[in-house]
């Protein structure tokens, strides 16, 4: 029987485990809602529960565990320091209760990290030796792997392209700066471009797309679709920032390929068009050579990310 490992992986909606084996089939699969309030003691419980339940119901004996999560985490310690979408998720050390409980290694790892070595090995980036990954959605991760192997940096905080400043005069980040990559362009980027359209009276066809409801990128993009000049500015300038951000680190980075993954990509060419466009045109020599290629995980992006973080541990254990 093939190996297999537990992966899990944690987000703001859903709280997912499953084990999967060296291939990247996924076999049991468990769910349960992230709630909405918890202490982190119970996160903790909850997350070894839906581990164990995992393990149980699928009659396997994973060789390790790995836990993908949104926000900072030392990898070393097995320590989730700060999640942005899980309440009660803060200086939560996750690998020891799931270790004894369990009886086999367990590892953490940032989710957007972890996403680049699923694409490395189950995914779009098979076959590189140096990857990009970007993680488009609420808002912008990143990951890298370097000689195959997932770049961590000193402190396991690398990767974090979503806070690189292409715009000083641009709008405030979650982080404190201006003008960073995901101030501009994100879901959270585009729900406050929409709120500006609105705010200055300047399309009606997004007027009516969101109604009473609050802005989303989504609405953005569907005023768009139906023919709105404005929001379409909009999304083509984000993606012209995307493609200035992308191309700055293939010219430090030199990948054989940049994977992209996430909601945003929802948008097609309106976004990636514009993105290419500028990805070429400040491309340094043979690195702008560097190919973009869309994930083949889909949702299973995390847990896929959790197992090869998994396998990539227990092989250099
Ligand atoms: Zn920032």
């Amino acid at each position: 029987m093939a190996r297999t490992v537990l992966a899990a992986d944690l987000g703001g909606t859903h709280l997912r485990a499953a084990v999967v084996d060296e291939g990247g089939a996924i076999g049991y699969r468990a769910d349960h809602p992230t709630p909405a309030e918890a202490s982190p003691g119970e996160m903790v419980q909850l997350v070894v529960d839906l581990l164990a339940e995992a393990v149980r119901a699928s009659g396997e004996r994973p060789a390790a565990a790995c836990i993908a999560t949104a926000g900072l985490v030392n990898a070393n310690e097995g320590r989730v320091i700060f999640a942005p979408n899980i309440a009660g998720f803060r200086n939560v050390v996750l690998t020891t209760p799931v270790a004894q409980r369990l009886g086999i290694p367990a590892f953490i790892e940032n989710d957007a990290s972890a996403a680049a070595l699923g694409e490395h090995r189950f995914g779009a980036g098979r076959g590189t030796r140096h990857l990009l990954h970007a993680t488009l959605g609420t808002g912008i991760g990143g990951g890298l792997v370097i000689d195959g192997r997932l770049y961590r940096g000193a402190q396991g905080l690398a990767g974090e392209i979503g806070h690189i400043v292409i715009d000083p005069g641009g709008p405030r980040c979650a982080c404190g700066s201006r003008g960073c990559l995901e101030a501009l362009v994100s879901g959270v980027a585009f729900a406050a471009r929409a709120r500006k359209l609105l705010e200055q009276g300047k399309s009606p066809v997004l007027k009516e797309v969101v109604g009473y409801d609050e802005p989303t990128g989504a609405h953005l993009f569907a005023a768009a679709a139906k023919g709105d000049r404005a929001s379409e500015a909009e999304i083509r300038n984000g993606g012209h920032y995307l493609g200035l951000g992308l191309g700055s680190l293939v010219n430090v980075l030199n990948p054989d390929a940049v994977t992209l993954s996430g909601g945003l990509l929802a948008m097609g060419e309106m976004l990636l068009g514009p993105m290419r466009e500028a990805m070429r045109s400040m491309a340094y020599g043979a690195a702008g050579s560097a190919l973009v290629r869309l994930s083949e995980l889909g949702e299973n992006t995390g847990l896929l990310g959790a197992a090869a973080v998994a396998f990539e541990r227990l092989e250099s254990a």
